[in-house]
């Protein structure tokens, strides 16, 4: 399993947000692993149904998709770097000691709209994530048609999901 790209990208939505995310591919699919890290990681939330597994690592929420492992709201542009390079020795040193470790598939509890919202760091007039507002986003990750990791300040702002 190795690293084949380290990629900066910023939030879609907001022109004038200056929190940069990084996103490290791998040369092969991560589904595997998701039970191992659901098993360990902090906070972890396992979602068989995309799949995709959700942590926090170092401070940051980490997004584990197909054959990439994404960080969310670095900085600047060199500590989303560095944190991409960590990112991708944490995957690979996992990926080798995972035999050792109990899987847990267990998929993560859709929450309702209030838990949802109270999680949120509730930004005024933010709309990083695509809707008007922080109760809308709530709704819609609580019906499935957005994803709790699209709201990319949590982390920032101290919240907890
Ligand atoms: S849910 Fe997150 S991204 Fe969306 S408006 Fe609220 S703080 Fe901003």
């Amino acid at each position: 399993m190795n690293v084949v790209d380290i990629q900066l990208f910023s939030s879609q939505c907001n022109a004038n947000s200056s929190a940069v995310n990084v996103r490290v591919v791998f040369d092969e699919d991560l589904s595997d692993l998701m039970p191992y890290l659901n098993a360990t990681q902090k906070r972890c939330q396992y979602y068989p149904q995309y799949p995709a597994a959700r942590f926090v690592l170092d401070g940051h929420w980490v997004l584990v998709r197909g054959d990439a492992v994404s960080g969310f709201v670095y900085e600047d542009e060199e500590s989303a770097r560095e944190g991409g390079r960590k990112l991708g020795a944490f995957l690979r040193a996992f990926d080798a000691s995972r035999d050792s470790i109990e899987p847990d598939a267990t998929p993560f509890d859709p929450p309702s709209v209030m838990e949802v919202f109270k999680s949120l760091p509730r930004r005024p007039a933010c709309r990083d994530c695509g809707f008007p507002s922080c109760m809308a986003f709530a709704a819609a990750v609580a019906r499935e048609e957005a994803q709790p990791w699209d709201c990319p300040w949590m982390e920032e702002d101290g919240a907890t999901a």
